[in-house]
């Protein structure tokens, strides 16, 4: 990338701006999924200085910032995007938390930020003022933003759920571990390459749809906690183990799951109730139109403090299976 620069070399870049007589304008952010708010804000920031750097963040300063589950896309991704906007002289990367360690090796004239605060109020005022530079505040034109656009990505696919699914399609919720019970089980699996799924089990879960049940997994993830894998390694499993049920025409409506580790004692791991509570409010059935299916203490354990039926997958074969598909059916029969 033509204008990229290290952040090793942001001390010579500004050194040269200078030296070129050129009015340094800085400012950072994610730049996750450029919308207009970003291109107006940041032609705006041009317009007041004659260069001007982007530091966009790292996707492991996002993570700790923001949230586990962002950015959408990469760091390099990001940083292409940002660097081939005509207002966009440099694009760097931000590796911190905050920008002062960049802003201090660049000594810009200028600190632009988008949004509604006092410029008076960064942190980096006091800093900018040791070379003459100041903080300046931009107004944003547009209402939009990357959680914005992430959430009516989210509505929509809302919406065309109920479309994809029988008419019947609300009577209850099943509840469903994931590893040793949809698929196969290996310590801390974290490789979509070693996605197995249980015989029998996407012919049970699509009987399970076909009765009118909602189908969620809920999961412990303690090798999250543990830093045996990454967030990212488990949603690509999710994704390999969704994509092979898919082919069977079974339909996971959401993914709830635990990232703790046993000594953060949370009250999510099972066998907590928090997840198949959340699922339960979120989905708006109460316990009696419930049912967990799962193959340790913990599921049933789980189910067992909320009042839920829970069925027990002893052995990953189509056997155990089809056992538990059919007790769920005699008892919606009774509904
Ligand atoms: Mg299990």
């Amino acid at each position: 990338m033509a204008n990229y620069v290290d952040p090793g070399e942001l001390a010579a870049w500004g050194d040269k701006q200078r030296a070129a007589g050129l009015r340094i304008g800085f400012t950072c952010g994610a730049f996750d999924l450029l919308h207009a708010g970003h291109v107006d804000y940041l032609e705006q920031a041009r317009a007041l200085c004659d260069t001007l750097i982007v530091a966009v963040n790292s996707d492991a300063s996002i993570r700790q910032y923001k949230s586990p589950l962002r950015p959408v896309n990469p760091q390099e991704q990001r940083l292409r995007v940002v660097g081939a906007l005509r207002s966009v002289d440099a694009v760097t990367l931000l590796d911190h938390p905050r920008p002062l360690p960049l802003i201090e090796q660049i000594k810009p004239q200028l600190y632009i930020k988008g949004g509604d605060y006092a410029a008076s109020n960064l942190r980096s005022a006091k800093a900018l003022a040791a070379w003459g530079g100041q903080a300046v505040v931009i107004k944003v034109q547009f209402d939009s933003s990357t959680t914005r656009t992430i959430e009516r990505a989210a509505l929509l696919a809302a919406h065309a759920e109920p479309e994809k699914l029988p008419a019947s399609a609300a009577r209850g919720i099943a509840l469903i571990d994931r590893d040793g019970t949809i698929v196969r089980s290996v310590p801390f699996l974290h490789e979509a390459s070693r996605v197995e799924l249980v015989p029998g089990a996407a012919a049970a879960l699509a009987r399970l749809q076909s009765l009118g049940l909602r189908l969620a997994i809920v999961t412990n993830q303690q090798g999250i906690g543990l830093g045996y894998f990454s967030t990212d390694d488990f949603i690509a499993v999710n994704q390999a183990t969704l994509k092979l049920l898919a082919a069977s025409g079974v339909r996971i409506s959401k993914i709830y799951y635990c990232p703790h580790s046993l000594a953060d004692q949370c009250a999510c791991r099972k066998p907590g109730a928090r997840m198949l509570e959340r699922a339960l409010a979120e989905f708006g059935f109460p316990p009696g139109r419930a049912f967990v299916v799962g193959d340790s203490a913990a599921d049933s354990g789980a189910a067992q403090a909320l009042g839920v039926a829970s069925l027990q997958i002893d052995e990953p074969d189509a056997a155990s299976w089809d056992a538990a598909a059919a007790a769920i059916e005699a008892a919606v029969a009774q509904w």
